[in-house]
């Protein structure tokens, strides 16, 4: 390196540094080029698009587990049992926010759009059992335990429904077909000379008797 170039470099440092003073004394005297945000009084407003935390509004949650099956780093768990109207109840829906990626595949899937990013990204905890959101605070067993007595008592109520419509199926049978001794009596008379049993239809023709 030659005299002139080492000069050159002095001279280059000088004149950036210069010009980074010139942009810091700028900010630092001029009240509208305020960057500094006093958190947390101060927040910065998310945009529309930004993936927060998640938030699944259970009660119009299908239990599908798309979004379980969706996650690549399986931070979602759900368990739901079938009730006795034949729909899914949810026992539990849990997030692990402290390993979601938010990278939203789970709700880009979702069917009824139950699941969705919110605005929210503050989470500080030296616990890592408190990063998992449960979204249905009662006991996913006393859960279960309740549908379960549903469905029994589903079970038994439409078997008591079957019994009874069972032993009322003669009676209203007899009623239909009127008296059950006329009915005996109808059976056990001869059938009319010539004809059929029930009357009224063409009579036996014998082979020998077709063509005449
Ligand atoms: S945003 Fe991604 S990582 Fe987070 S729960 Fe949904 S699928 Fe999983
Ligand atoms: S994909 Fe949506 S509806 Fe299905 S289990 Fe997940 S949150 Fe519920």
């Amino acid at each position: 390196m030659g005299l002139k170039d080492y000069l050159y470099d002095i001279w280059e440092a000088v004149a950036t540094t210069a010009k980074g003073m010139r942009i810091t004394a700028r900010y630092g005297v001029d009240p509208r080029e305020t960057i500094t945000l006093q958190y947390p009084e101060e927040r910065w407003e998310p945009s529309e698009r930004f993936r927060g935390f998640l938030y699944n509004d259970i009660k119009t949650c299908t239990s599908c587990t798309m979004c379980v099956r969706v996650c690549p780093v399986d931070c979602i768990s759900l368990e739901s049992v079938r009730g006795a109207d034949k729909k899914m109840v949810l026992a539990s829906y849990d997030i692990d926010i402290g390993r979601c990626m938010y990278c939203g595949l789970c709700v880009e899937v979702c069917p009824p759009k139950s699941l969705k990013h919110t605005s929210g990204y503050e989470k500080a905890s030296v616990d890592r059992g408190e990063l998992i959101l449960h979204f249905i605070h009662e006991d996913a067993g006393e859960i279960k335990a309740r549908v379960a007595k549903q469905v029994a008592e589903a079970a038994a109520k439409a078997e008591a429904e079957k019994a009874k419509a069972e032993s009322e199926k003669p009676e209203a049978e007899m009623a239909k077909d009127g008296d059950p001794d006329s009915r005996a009596a109808q059976k056990d008379a001869p059938p009319p000379a010539g004809g059929n049993p029930e009357g009224g239809g063409a009579a036996e023709k014998k082979p020998g008797e077709e063509k005449e």
